[in-house]
């Protein structure tokens, strides 16, 4: 068992740093008003305490290097070492966005063929390279729709979003300005297309655009996808798809053939790199060609032998500006070009139909104990609910601290919401068949315990953690991430 270990502050002090600069005797002082008064506040320690302070933490966390980790809608694959090795090559990895263009042809380069692969593997025109992740990408896809409306002299107030939809989508479009409209889930997990049918052609012609998530994230395909692109079209809205799990299906599927107008790709999903240390993503949009001309700056083209970073409009597009500073998460998108091109199109097409393998063997291993909300197969991932635990006292909340124990990271819980006591498992294409079993054996012999009577052993999991159960409602509630110095 690891120590408890303290806060960097309570390490450190005022008289230590990692760097010493020489003293600077006669430096003349230019500051006037704006020099500090108070204290800086930053811990002070040496190179070896902040490095041990880190890996101490990160030992405490169940990671995806060290353990399984079948976090649902979340693609934790491994991230091979040899995207770390391209990223950290010199001339990406020691650039700058200030450096005239002449001086990172190579980079732009990169990014440039990155283009053209995600072009190819979505059907789209177009990439927008700068959202930071997932939801940054929605957040793109939506603004873009909104200047392509806006152009077109069609301001439309309203966004359709299923209710089995991640969080994400109702709350990018409502930062848009849009009203949210849920659309419902039938009984076997798809959108309901009557209903969907029945707002865009008999409702109000108000709707800017429908957002699906396919596979969704009860890990089923939306097989009534043409027809909803079909009537979205008619409706005069657009089609954006959430491509969160565009694992299950890349290299075997197009969402341009699917009708989607524009779609984010979590690259630090779909392409290595999972994200969950919460570290940096990527989310880069792709676009059809009736969206491409409003999205956001920049973009990289090709001129002969020469490619060009476009940052500003020159009147042939109408782009509605930039995201953010700079041109997007480069050492990222550099992971994600080392994986395409390591795995190749077979290589992506594999690991899409290992993935669907592997939730499927873990579904059929664990449906006779297990309730499955909705039967038959599964993409990439399984849905399960606790409902198979009724009266016993155990919980979905259970199973997934004492998987804790069990040396697992727990699946998905709680997600999506449609499901009361959603347990959201995906293995991804990259763990043997070995590890799966060890997994289907720990939850098979925690719900038997279950069904034994020994709720009070399960719920006092996690006990082989760093930390026990924590009292989740007040952390929220009233979370404490301000340091404050008690002896001062
Ligand atoms: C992960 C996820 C998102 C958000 O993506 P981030 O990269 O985490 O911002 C959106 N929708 C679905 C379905 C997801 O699984």
């Amino acid at each position: 068992m690891i120590a408890e270990e303290p806060l960097l502050f309570e390490i450190g002090s005022d008289d230590k740093t990692a760097v010493d600069f020489p003293p600077q005797p006669d430096a003349e002082e230019c500051l006037g008003s704006c020099r500090r008064t108070k204290k800086i506040g930053l811990p002070g320690l040496s190179e070896p305490e902040a490095m041990r302070h880190y890996t101490r933490l990160s030992q405490m966390n169940i990671s995806v290097d060290s353990a399984f980790y079948p976090l649902g809608s979340c693609t934790m694959k491994y991230n091979p070492r040899l995207n770390e090795k391209m990223a950290a090559l010199s001339g990406f990895s020691e650039i700058h966005p200030f450096q005239p263009q002449n001086t990172v042809q190579g980079a732009l380069e990169a990014i440039y063929i990155l283009n053209e692969l995600l072009a190819e593997l979505t059907g789209m025109k177009a990439v927008a390279f700068s959202p930071a992740a997932g939801a940054h990408g929605e957040l793109c896809g939506m603004m873009t729709i909104r200047a392509a409306l806006t152009h077109r002299g069609d301001a439309r107030e309203v966004v359709l979003v299923p209710e089995s939809a991640h969080g994400t989508n109702p709350a990018t479009a409502a930062m848009c300005g849009y009203r949210i409209e849920t659309i419902p889930v039938n009984a076997e997990g798809l959108v309901d297309i009557a209903a969907l049918q029945k707002r865009l052609v008999h409702g109000e012609k108000n709707v800017a655009a429908f957002m699906l998530t396919n596979p969704n994230t009860c890990g089923l395909f939306e097989r009534d996808i043409l027809k909803m692109a079909d009537m979205v079209h008619e409706a005069g809205a657009f089609f954006y798809m959430d491509g969160a799990n565009f694992n299950a299906i890349m290299g075997h599927v197009k969402p341009a053939d699917l009708g989607v107008d524009a779609m984010h790709i979590n690259v630090h999903k779909t392409f290595s790199t999972p994200h969950g240390g919460g570290g940096p993503g990527a989310g880069p949009v792709v676009f059809n060609a009736e969206l491409a001309p409003f999205m956001p700056l920049p973009w990289v083209e090709k001129d002969g032998d020469t490619y060009r970073l476009i940052e500003a409009n020159d009147g042939s597009v109408h782009s509605f500006g930039r995201m953010r500073a700079f041109n997007g998460q480069f050492a990222v998108l550099i992971r994600a070009l080392a994986y395409i091109l390591a795995m190749g199109l077979p290589g992506l097409r594999q690991a899409a139909e290992d993935a669907v393998l592997n939730a499927n063997y873990v579904r059929v291993k664990l449906q006779d104990i297990l309730h499955l909300p909705y039967p038959g197969t599964c993409m990439h991932e399984v849905l399960f609910d606790d409902s198979s635990l009724e009266g016993t006292g155990v919980t979905t909340l259970d199973i997934a601290k004492n998987l804790i124990d069990a040396g697992f990271h727990p699946m998905t819980i709680y997600f999506p919401l449609i499901v009361h006591g959603a347990m959201l498992i995906e293995p991804t294409e990259t763990e043997s068949k070995r590890t799966l079993d060890e997994f289907v054996a720990a939850v098979r012999s925690i719900v038997a315990k279950a069904k034994e009577g020994k709720a009070e052993e399960l719920t006092a999991a996690p006990v082989n953690a760093f930390r026990r159960r924590l009292d989740e409602t007040t952390a929220a509630r009233n979370p404490v991430l301000v340091y404050k110095d008690e002896t001062q």
